[in-house]
């Protein structure tokens, strides 16, 4: 069983555009790394390169998984538009 070092919000990570990878820092000087595929892969333990502390990862999965979230109306309004 994993024990994670701490929980981290995803919004608390660093993002890095270039290698599409959030930083977070690492009590040991470095920093814990997961990348944006990880994430869309429902991955939620960032590791340090360093040492063994991991971090778990607080994010909506359903937002990264979707990609861009695409408001479809609810069976209610449906009826709604058919009477
Ligand atoms: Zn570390």
């Amino acid at each position: 069983m994993a024990v994670y070092h701490d929980e981290v919000e995803i919004e608390d990570f660093e993002y890095d555009e270039d290698t599409e990878t959030y930083f977070y820092p690492c009590p040991c000087g470095d920093r814990f790394a997961i990348t944006k595929e990880d994430l869309e892969n429902g991955e939620e333990v960032a590791t340090c390169p360093s040492c063994s502390l991991i971090v778990r990862v607080i994010y909506d999965k359903d937002e990264f998984m979707k990609g861009e979230v695409v408001p479809e109306p609810t069976s209610s309004t449906k009826e709604l538009l058919k009477s």
